[in-house]
């Protein structure tokens, strides 16, 4: 059975570019008589607001993209809001202790606040974490619990990791040279975005993401989480990312292409969702 996934963050109003990865999401969902489910990323305390959410949510409606479990429809994975998931968090940290493949590691406050949130194309640059810094194997064996401490995952040095995306086509990225030892686990008590997706794709039992192609690199830190934890790795679908006539990125920051301000300008949902991106902008 197929089950999609939407997952906004909500620490400003959906744009075009969320438009229109949640419709595709929704149709793959659709064209396989499968189930969308609806979960909100605001795993980030100081960034998230809770009207986001509300604006999400009726932005979503309004667009016509229907979840068939989340908020508003609840589900047997509820809660569907992540920062109500701590204590599930908490035990997939436990079992990626099991594993060995991750220790405790001081870095960085930058650093450690920009693990919340999903790394989107402008913000990826994070520099690889040098080996060097890597403590020895035994490093926080014993602890039972994260404790006060930031977790990195080890990657397997050089090694490739391989997907087949399916709108993408094949993808490669070398661990250790596209990235390094990478945040698990802050030590404010808060696993990072690419813990916690992993954990809750998993738990939602989740067999295809679709999502934009900024995240095409993470996919390949989660891949080595889905293994180490020896779970089943879902489809992946990285939708192209939308560009303005300049070929400048939309972001959330680009000004006048929310999905409010293009209802309040009269557009309709089938106007956002297909009109030619250049035309909307000048409206
Ligand atoms: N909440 C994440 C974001 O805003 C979702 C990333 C994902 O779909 O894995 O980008």
């Amino acid at each position: 059975m197929y089950r999609g996934r939407i997952a906004p963050t909500p620490t400003g109003l959906l744009h075009l570019g969320h438009a229109r990865t949640f419709a595709q999401a929704a149709a793959f969902a659709r064209a396989a008589n499968g189930k969308l489910v609806l979960r909100i990323e605001d795993l980030d305390a100081a960034r998230c607001k809770p009207h986001f959410t509300t604006s999400a949510i009726e932005d979503l409606i309004w667009l016509g993209i229907h979840w068939q479990e989340g908020p508003g429809c609840g589900g047997p994975h509820a809660p569907y809001i992540q920062s109500q998931r701590v204590t599930w968090f908490n035990e997939v940290w436990k079992m990626l202790q099991a594993s060995g493949t991750i220790y405790p590691c001081d870095k960085s406050r930058q650093d450690v606040e920009r693990a919340l949130v999903a790394p989107h194309a402008e913000d990826d640059a994070e520099p690889i974490f040098p080996t060097t810094l890597r403590p020895d194997n035994h490093a926080g064996k014993e602890a039972t619990s994260p404790g006060n401490s930031n977790w990195r995952f080890r990657v397997p040095d050089s090694e490739n990791i391989y997907f087949d995306d399916s709108i993408q086509g094949p993808q490669s990225f070398t661990a250790g040279k596209d990235f390094g030892d990478f945040l698990i686990w802050r030590k404010d008590g808060m696993p990072s975005y690419e813990m916690a997706v992993v954990a809750d794709d998993h738990a939602m039992d989740i067999t295809h993401v679709v999502r934009g192609a900024d995240l095409l690199k993470s996919t390949a830190r989660q891949i080595l989480l889905y293994r180490a934890l020896n779970w089943t790795i879902p489809q992946w679908s990285h939708v192209p990312l939308i560009n303005d006539a300049n070929g400048q990125r939309l972001s959330k920051r680009a000004a006048g292409l929310s999905i409010q301000e293009l209802r309040n300008k009269g557009l309709t949902p089938a106007e956002v969702l297909t009109a030619p991106v250049v035309s909307l902008i000048g409206k």
